[in-house]
């Protein structure tokens, strides 16, 4: 889809490729620490509860409940390939069983957007190696 090539692509890291890689085989994947359990996102290199370094990248459900959002309508997404898309409504999203994480919503009027919200995860590729995780009402 070309208004998905136009954007800007992630600068993808040693540390934040399982999220991406996962994305593109259709997964969502968080850092869960195998002492405290926390579940840590943005994707780090300790946990950010107990310090631990040995986080396990482990597969996340796809449900979760919007926490917040907002809607832009912004000019200057346009000159991030964002124009077909506007207005883009982005939510920090409570994903069930994992972390707070942010993501755009799709197919809904951003006048029907509301707090507490439930939404699904669906994935869409953004180049060979990676893929991003939006969502859609459930
Ligand atoms: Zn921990």
């Amino acid at each position: 889809m070309e208004s998905i090539a136009a954007k800007p692509l992630p600068d993808i890291t040693d540390l934040t490729r399982p999220f991406w890689t996962a994305a593109r085989e259709g997964r969502l994947v968080m850092q869960k620490c195998p002492s405290c359990g926390t579940v840590n996102f943005h994707p780090k290199p300790w946990c950010i509860e107990c310090g631990d370094r040995g986080l396990e990248w482990t597969e996340m459900q796809t449900g979760g409940t919007v926490y917040s959002y907002t809607v832009s309508h912004s000019v200057a997404m346009n000159h991030l390939g964002w124009q077909a898309e506007l207005p883009v409504i982005m939510c920090l999203i409570d994903i069930d069983g994992g972390a707070r994480m942010y993501a755009q919503v799709t197919d809904v009027a951003a006048e029907d957007m509301q707090i507490g919200m439930r939404v699904k995860a669906y994935f869409e590729p953004i180049s060979e190696e990676a893929g991003i995780p939006k969502f859609r009402p459930a």
